[in-house]
């Protein structure tokens, strides 16, 4: 697809609803045609419009091995409710081998090294073979995401890249999951609006961006997966 025509394939699918736009993507693209889910709300409604209307859309998580128990068992809970797979992509080394073979806590001191280890070169080895993937990202999520255009050619990775919730607020995201009884991480009333790895992820204070808890203080935004355009190393 050149840039032309993602440009009028955005433009017509502008205003319409999240499934009619996951319709067109897996009518496009299917089988090849994937979700990287980290089980943040968004994604959640994205599984449950997936898993009810059985879309053929395949799934998977990066288990960094270090996810927070209420994730590992929101996972189990999605795949459940909704009677599918979400595939478990590992990195290469187990937390213990990282810690010998790259320090101990890397995450604490080169959190960079330690997402390219445990999320983007696995996530690069599990996109081979796959012509577009979704996302859940939104527009009034950070300043990256703000022109992210509903399709658009994801050259970091070689794919096209189908933002379906880009024009859904936080509380459209949550009317969803209320009308439609969408299971997702507790978490997210202790205060944990945005959630990754337990070791990177804190509670925000009232007020604070919702973003504010992942890699508190470490000047690192994001992990790198949903960063735009390739020019861009490591941030998600
Ligand atoms: Fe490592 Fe933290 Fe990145 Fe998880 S979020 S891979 S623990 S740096």
């Amino acid at each position: 697809m050149n840039t032309t025509r993602f440009d009028h394939m955005a433009l017509c699918l502008e205003g319409r609803h999240p499934l009619e736009i996951l319709r067109w993507a897996a009518d496009c693209f299917a089988p090849r045609l994937t979700f990287a889910t980290g089980f943040g709300v968004e994604g959640c409604v994205l599984i449950d419009l997936i898993g009810r209307h059985r879309l053929p859309i395949d799934l998977f998580t990066l288990d960094t091995g270090l996810l927070f128990p209420e994730t590992y068992q929101l996972w189990r809970q999605l795949e459940k409710r909704y009677d599918i797979t979400i595939r478990g992509v590992q990195p290469a080394w187990t937390v213990e081998e990282q810690a010998q073979h790259a320090g101990a806590e890397l995450w604490k001191s080169n959190a960079h090294r330690c997402c390219e280890l445990r999320k983007l070169t696995p996530l690069r080895a599990a996109l081979q073979g796959f012509t577009a993937w979704v996302t859940a990202i939104r527009r009034d999520q950070t300043p990256d995401r703000a022109t992210a255009a509903i399709v658009e050619p994801d050259r970091k990775f070689g794919l096209v890249k189908v933002n379906l919730l880009v024009a859904w607020t936080s509380a459209d995201v949550w009317a969803y999951v209320h009308e439609h009884d969408v299971p997702y991480n507790p978490l997210h009333e202790r205060s944990y609006p945005s959630i990754g790895c337990w070791p990177c992820t804190t509670s925000v204070a009232p007020g604070e961006d919702p973003r504010a808890g992942r890699w508190r203080g470490q000047g690192k935004t994001e992990c790198g997966l949903h960063t735009r355009w390739a020019t861009v190393t490591m941030t998600t």
